[in-house]
Formats: C-alpha cells, sequence, structure tokens
C-alpha cells in the first residue's frame, strides 16, 4: 500500500502551503536577528539569524500539528508513534529546515548582501551527534520520514551535552576529544519548562494494607524536555524529537549551603548531571555500568510519563492506551519500556495485571540491530536491584506467567524454559557467574512485533539469536528493510545531481523516490551519461580540495573514487580493503609501466575509545598511506587517504563525489547498512558482499550492475563448521603471503615489527572475518572494477542503472512498511 494513502485519513486537517507570507516573515526575523550583530555579520550570526527565523515558522507549524493530531480521534487507523531511541545521530539542521521550507533563494539573495555565500554559512552550524552510527541515523532518517509522512509521532531521546566523541588523529592514531556541541548553542531545540516528569532511583518497595505495593525511592530526578523540530517538506507537519535534560528534585541540599559546604550542598546537582553528560560512545559490546542504566530508566520513564499524560489529554481513560499509541524500542536500549509502563499502569493509575499487560503488549513493538549476541543487553540483578527494585519485582512477575505459559505449551522442555528466560540463572558468557536481566528477552515477551532490518538479518534472526522465540510466537516475527531519507541524502548533499535528475524525470522522486524508475530507460542516453559524469567530477574535485586541506595531500580528480566510510570494526573489514590497497600496491611497483586505473581510496570512520584492534586499523590505514602516497614509483596511480572525524556532515560531502562504494562485512554480519544506500542513490557503484541491504538493493537495480563478491552466509557457515585454516590461504596465494609479510615485517611501520603483531597473529590464527579465505575474490573483483572503469559509457550506464533502482530504499518507505506491519491497529488483530 503507498504511503499516501494510509495517511489520507489524517489530511482532514491538512494545512495548504503559501509561501510568500513566510518569505516575508522571514526577512523581518532576519533583521531583528541581526540587529545586534557586528558589522559585516559573521557568518556563525548569520547561521544563528536564519536558523532562528526557520524556528519561529516551524513552531507554528509544530503548534498546528500537535493540534491536527490531537483531533485524530479514537477510531484512528494509525496509531501515534512514540520512537524510543538512545541515539539520533541528527546532524546540521539548517540547510534541511531551508530546503523544507523554500527559502533556498530568498537565504542565499539574504547572505549575499552580507558578502557570504549559503554554504559557508551552513558550516558553521555544529553537527549534532548525538548518535554512534547507523542505528542513530536511521532513527534520524526516520523522524524526516515521520514528518513527510504524517504520521502522528514522536522521537524520543536524551539531550546529551557531549555527543559521540570527536576524533583526532595523532601520528596515525586515534585520539578522542569531546564534542562540545552545545558550545555555540543549539538553534533549534525548544526548552520545554512546562514538560517535566519526576524520576525515582534506589530506595525499597512498601506493600499498603491492601496489599498493593508502592516504590519509595532514594533519590528522584526531574527530567525536563527538550524539542527539536524536524520539518516535512511536502507539507506543513513537523515531527519532534523530544529529549530529556535530568537535573536534581532538590538541586542544592540548603542546610549544607548555609554551613558552608558547597561541594556537599552541591552533591545532588553533580549527581543528576552526569546523566546528561555523555552519549556512550559505543554501540556493540555490553556497557556494564551504572550510570548507562540511569540514562535509559530515565529515558524510558520520562517518554512513557509523557505518553499518558498527552493521552489522558486527549482520550481521559487509559483503557485504549494501547490501541491509540504504539511505542517502539529501537535496539534493546530502551527495553526497560514494558516494565516501566506496567509500573506507571499498575501502581501510579491503579489498573490490574491483566489489562495492563494486554494494553503494553499491544503497545510495544522492538527492532533489533544486530545478530551478534554479546551486544544484546544485560544486566546484573544487583545493580537492578539497587537502582529500580520495583522494576526487577515486574519483571520476576512477567516471567513467572511466562514461564507458566510454557510449562504448558512445552511440557517438560526445561531448557527452552531456560534458553527463553528473562532472568539469565547460571551466567553466561561474559557475566563473571552472576545473575543477570536479558533485556532483549524483556522486549520481545512484551512485544506484539518485533523485526529486523533487512531481509537477510530477519531470516537469521529467526534461525540463531532468536529462534526459541521463533517457534513459541512464530507470528511475531517481521522484517522491515531500512531506507534513507532522500531529502538529505540526495537533494541536499548532492544539489548538482538533483538538479541533472529534475531535468530528466521532475521533481517528483523528492516525495516519492520510486520515480526515479523513470531514469532506467535513460541510462542509455549517452548524453545523460556525459552530463552524469560531469556532475561527478565536480563532486570530486570539491573531495579532493577537501582532502587537500585536511590532510595536504593532493588527489587526482580524474582517479577512480573508491570510498569506506562507516565505524571501523572488524566485521565491516575495513582491514580487507587495506590488504588490497597493500596488493595494488606491490603490484604497481612491481610493474609500474602497466596500464593502471589511477585510483583514490578513501576511508573514515571512528573507532570504539576501548576497541584496540579497530584503533590498530586506523593505525595502518594512515601507515601503509604514508608510504604509498609518498613512493615516487607510484605517483597517482593510487592514494590512500583517511579522513578523520566522520560524520553526517563529512559523509554529505564524501558521497556525491564517490564512485565506488565498498560494502564488504563478512557475509552474515551486517544487519541492513544505509550507508551503502547513500552510496548508490549518489550514483556510485557497490564492491560488496552478499551481506545485508547489499542483497535487496542488487535485486533492486540487478545483480550484473553490483560488483559482488565472496563467500555467502551459508558458505561461511560451512567452512567454520568444517574447522577454517585461514593459514592455508595465505600459503595457496603468493600475493596475500606478499602481503602479510610485507605488513608483519615492519615494512609500513618503519621496520616495526611489533606495532601490527597481533593484527596479524589474529588474521594467521582465528579470521573470525573471513579475510583470508574472501581475499583472492576481493582482488580479482577490483580488477573487474578498473576494467569497467575504463569505457566510461558503460560505467556510467551502470551508475544511472544504479540511482534508478534506488526508489525502495528510501525511509518513506520503511516507515509506511512500519506503519503497515507493526504500528496500524490492524498489527494488534
Ligand atoms: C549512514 C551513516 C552511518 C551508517 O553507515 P553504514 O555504512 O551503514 O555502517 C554511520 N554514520 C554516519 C555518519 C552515517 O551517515
Amino acid at each position: 500500500m503507498k504511503a499516501s494513502t494510509i495517511f489520507a485519513t489524517l489530511k482532514t486537517a491538512a494545512m495548504s502551503s503559501s509561501p510568500t507570507p513566510i518569505q516575508a516573515a522571514f526577512k523581518t526575523a532576519l533583521q531583528r536577528e541581526l540587529r545586534g550583530a557586528v558589522d559585516p555579520a559573521s557568518r556563525e550570526a548569520l547561521m544563528r539569524a536564519a536558523a532562528a527565523a526557520c524556528r519561529e515558522q516551524l513552531a507554528e507549524r509544530w503548534a498546528a500539528t500537535q493540534a491536527a493530531d490531537a483531533k485524530r480521534g479514537v477510531d484512528a487507523p494509525v496509531r501515534r508513534v512514540h520512537y524510543l531511541s538512545m541515539e539520533f545521530l541528527m546532524g546540521r539542521a539548517l540547510g534541511n529546515a531551508i530546503a523544507a521550507l523554500g527559502l533556498d533563494e530568498t537565504l542565499r539573495e539574504a547572505f549575499a548582501v552580507q558578502g557570504q555565500a549559503l554554504p559557508d554559512v551552513l558550516e558553521r552550524e555544529n553537527d549534532a551527534a548525538l548518535g554512534n552510527g547507523g542505528l542513530g541515523r536511521l532513527a534520524a532518517c526516520f523522524l524526516d520520514s515521520f514528518a513527510e509522512l504524517g504520521l502522528p509521532s514522536f522521537g524520543y531521546g536524551l539531550r546529551y551535552e557531549y555527543g559521540m566523541f570527536a576524533q583526532g588523529i595523532q601520528d596515525g592514531r586515534q585520539v578522542e576529544r569531546p564534542d562540545d556541541w552545545l558550545r555555540l548553542g543549539n538553534a533549534w531545540e525548544v526548552p520545554r519548562a512546562d514538560v517535566r516528569y519526576a524520576v525515582g532511583f534506589g530506595g525499597r518497595v512498601e506493600v499498603d494494607a491492601d496489599g498493593s505495593r508502592r516504590w519509595v525511592p532514594a533519590e528522584t530526578l526531574v527530567a525536563q524536555a527538550y524539542d527539536f523540530i524536524v520539518p516535512a517538506h511536502h507539507s506543513e507537519r513537523v515531527s519532534t524529537l523530544r529529549q530529556w535534560h535530568a537535573s536534581a528534585a532538590a538541586p542544592i541540599d540548603f542546610n549544607a549551603f548555609c554551613r558552608g559546604s558547597y561541594a556537599q550542598a552541591a552533591k545532588h546537582r553533580v549527581q543528576a548531571d552526569a546523566i546528561n553528560w555523555v552519549l556512550y560512545p559505543d554501540d556493540s559490546t555490553d556497557p556494564g555500568r551504572e550510570l548507562r542504566l540511569k540514562q535509559e530508566a530515565l529515558l524510558v520513564s520520562a517518554s512513557l510519563q509523557d505518553l499518558i499524560a498527552r493521552h489522558l489529554r486527549e482520550f481521559g481513560s487509559l483503557h485504549n492506551l494501547g490501541k491509540a499509541n504504539a511505542i517502539h524500542l529501537n535496539d534493546t536500549h530502551p527495553a526497560l519500556a514494558p516494565a516501566e509502563l506496567m509500573r506507571l499502569l499498575l501502581d501510579e493509575h491503579g489498573m490490574v495485571w491483566d489489562e495492563a499487560w494486554a494494553i503494553t503488549r499491544q503497545a510495544v513493538s522492538y527492532t533489533n540491530h544486530t545478530l551478534m549476541p554479546e551486544a544484546l543487553e544485560k544486566w546484573p540483578l544487583y545493580l537492578f536491584e539497587a537502582l529500580l527494585p520495583r522494576h526487577l519485582e515486574i519483571i520476576y512477575e512477567i516471567n513467572h506467567r511466562f514461564m507458566e505459559e510454557l510449562k504448558a505449551r512445552f511440557p517438560g522442555d526445561e531448557g527452552l524454559m531456560s534458553r527463553v528466560s528473562l532472568i539469565e540463572e547460571d551466567g553466561g558468557f561474559g557475566s563473571g557467574g552472576e545473575r543477570r536481566v536479558r533485556m532483549a528477552h524483556l522486549a520481545i515477551v512484551a512485544s506484539h512485533r518485533v523485526n529486523g532490518v533487512a531481509a537477510l538479518h530477519s531470516e537469521l534472526m529467526v534461525q540463531t539469536i532468536f529462534a526459541d522465540y521463533a517457534r513459541i510466537w512464530p507470528e511475531r516475527f517481521h522484517n522491515v528493510t531500512n531506507g534513507v531519507t532522500p531529502r538529505r541524502w540526495l537533494q541536499q548533499a548532492n544539489p548538482a545531481l538533483s538538479s541533472l535528475i529534475d531535468s530528466r524525470i521532475g521533481k517528483g522522486w523528492r516525495k516519492d523516490l520510486a520515480e526515479l524508475s523513470k531514469l532506467k530507460p535513460l541510462a542509455e542516453d549517452a548524453e545523460l551519461g556525459r552530463q552524469f559524469r560531469t556532475v561527478k567530477r565536480a563532486n570530486k574535485e570539491r573531495l579532493a580540495a577537501l582532502i587537500r586541506r585536511e590532510l595536504g595531500i593532493a588527489v587526482n580528480p580524474d582517479s577512480l573514487f573508491d570510498v569506506q566510510i562507516k565505524r571501523i570494526h572488524e566485521y565491516k573489514r575495513q582491514l580487507l580493503n587495506i590488504l588490497h590497497v597493500v596488493a595494488r600496491y606491490q603490484a604497481i611497483v612491481a610493474n609500474p609501466d602497466a596500464n593502471w586505473v589511477p585510483r583514490t581510496v578513501v576511508i573514515a570512520g571512528k573507532a570504539a575509545s576501548a576497541y584496540q584492534m579497530a584503533k590498530s586499523i586506523i593505525q595502518l590505514a594512515h601507515d601503509v598511506g604514508r608510504v604509498v602516497n609518498s613512493d615516487p614509483r607510484v605517483g597517482d596511480k593510487l592514494k590512500l587517504v583517511f579522513l578523520p572525524n566522520y560524520s553526517v556532515s563529512l559523509a554529505e560531502t564524501i558521497l556525491p563525489a564517490a564512485e565506488l562504494s565498498e560494502q564488504i562485512s563478512t557475509a552474515g554480519t551486517e544487519a541492513s547498512g544505509t550507508g551503502n544506500m547513500k552510496f548508490a542513490l549518489n550514483g556510485a557503484l557497490t564492491i560488496g558482499t552478499w551481506d545485508g541491504a547489499n542483497i535487496e538493493m542488487a535485486e533492486a537495480f540487478g545483480v550484473e550492475n553490483m560488483f559482488s563478491f565472496g563467500l555467502r552466509t551459508e558458505a561461511v557457515a560451512k567452512i567454520k563448521s568444517l574447522g577454517y585454516d585461514p593459514r592455508l590461504y595465505v600459503e595457496e596465494n603468493r600475493q596475500l603471503k606478499a602481503v602479510i609479510d610485507a605488513i608483519a615485517s615492519g615494512e609500513f611501520s618503519g621496520g616495526d615489527t611489533h606495532r601490527y603483531r597481533a593484527l596479524v597473529d589474529k588474521l594467521l590464527g582465528h579470521d573470525s572475518y573471513l579475510l583470508m579465505a574472501d581475499f583472492a575474490d576481493y582482488v580479482a573483483t577490483q580488477l573487474r572494477v578498473d576494467a569497467l572503469y575504463q569505457d566510461p559509457a558503460a560505467w556510467n550506464r551502470r551508475a544511472i542503472l544504479n540511482v534508478a533502482g534506488m526508489g525502495w530504499f528510501s525511509s518513506d518507505r520503511t516507515i509506511a512498511d512500519y506503519v503497515e506491519r507493526v504500528w496500524s491497529v490492524k498489527s494488534l488483530s
């Protein structure tokens, strides 16, 4: 079903757009903002003025959207969605707001009067990096689509004062610096002094005379809302990201203050404030930290109290809460939500268990983002008991009833019961023998829908980590393949390609990305191919200029731009990419006069601060780059550059310039990927494994139009089960052996044979991600890439076919699928 039909019923209160008065209002706001600014206005002043003016417009739209949603009625087919996520990787907002409001030309002129160019002003905005990577960026794309589709919704997150760390490089090594993104203030957020909720921690549970249970927390914090407004582009709807800021309920201990003990007086305040400090900088390991659990609990509690308050305002009763509201868990981080919702319904609103549980099950749904068992959060019981005693009681009760159900359905299957229990009794891997609460299990038991993020991932999810649950409740598991917003990732990031596409098929793709398929018959048009290449070439020059500015390295804009940008992780196999660079380097040195296709390999990405192997890979990229880039025998036949501090803004500059997209994770490890989609949308060809959404992309634009290589999931499993020996591959392949030997012997580390010993040992010993097994095919496929690049017409044709096939990968389609399969009232029956 098309998204537009689903939402047709909501459009009764549709607001029509009238650009001219907006432009007028904008000019007034800009003048007011600039009144106090020095003359000529600095770029920062212009940026803030423009943001403030946009915000004013959007705030009105926000109020109108809320009013329209409040009237949606008891029988609305679409529930209001509450998207709970510990991460939102928003990036900059001004360019998006300007495009949404249709103010590009107005602002271009206004800035020109001040002697400034629009892109230079936009660059002054801080990048809101309140997320680690793909999971957080997905949440940000979803907010854009919520607005675009007119879905009644709230995104809920935390207002971290320091986002993802800023990555610096010193002597080729990653150094982490705090990312002080609020330093210049945040023009987008609207502090909501009127939206505040108390959130408790610790203390004990008291039992009243009538047997009802009451939690008496030892510590109470106040969560206050800050709203971040996200505009639609083709209507006047806006969506909201509501971020919570914690403070102490009693900010200072007045007695201590009067005694002159200032540190003592401020203790509560500092403890509360710590919750706001930083985004937990790791999305792949069990954090095991009290502060993180407090952050999660605060997000969940404040968001659900907000939902309940709004629902009571709108409907006056809680009985239809589950029918009117969806609560979505973006991974297990907010998986405390069902326990907190039960607590609120039982203890604060006097509901009986069965009704509260039915409502919870209706409301809650959960997206799994990874098959790696170590990434499924588990909290030690003692920590839960200390911080959230009432929640633990409720979890025990949920588990007790669940176990009773299983006893009836699967009599005698003790193994099943202990595997699916919400409580890990004996302490599994990494538990140190303590009992733990399994948050993923809580999320599944309490959800009416659980989904994976690409077809392969959803399949593997029910075959591996959640196999037991899929046996118990097969109807609960679904797939919703990820997508990206075409507004940010094509329209704004790549204005030249956007105009070229507009000139051939019109502007409709911005709203309905499926319209890109109209490009398909045009792929044979040589003139379009040449124009396409001209656009790409200009984008490459822009990236080349950035590389020169940032790193002092001159790269040839006529070389093939081969790009891998994403979090640094062993399973994503940046190391395989570097091994190929070394192989190519050795081949060029051995045969410098061969007809080499000049290549510039670009890598960017952050490594989790405690992840030594990932940091070692970053260092190797620098070491290899230094040697290769300065070797006169190589010249511009090969360059390897590492661009520091990967972020949404950096991605927006790099993607439009990419010609080859590296999506080379070991088959079965990348849940979906969304970087892969952004590249293809910008006309890069993909060299990729049969993994995540690569598969669905290949199916969409034709497998023959992707450089597909490597072992597939079944082959990976088979090789591993037969006893994989990476050394055999090295011994058999002279090229691979030479590459490994060069790294091990210190050729890239100034003779230091120690630096990469751990890395090489791991490759030759376990090689869990099968780099050695995939190396030969990868290198051979890279040669096929070269061959095609030598035929520009053929390359252009394929690039256009890639873009033409990307219509399905819009986050608008993803959200329409969520509505259909997970969030609609229909999904409850
Ligand atoms: C899209 C995006 C990601 C996700 O990239 P993958 O290649 O899918 O891992 C991570 N970080 C940023 C800044 C992004 O824009």
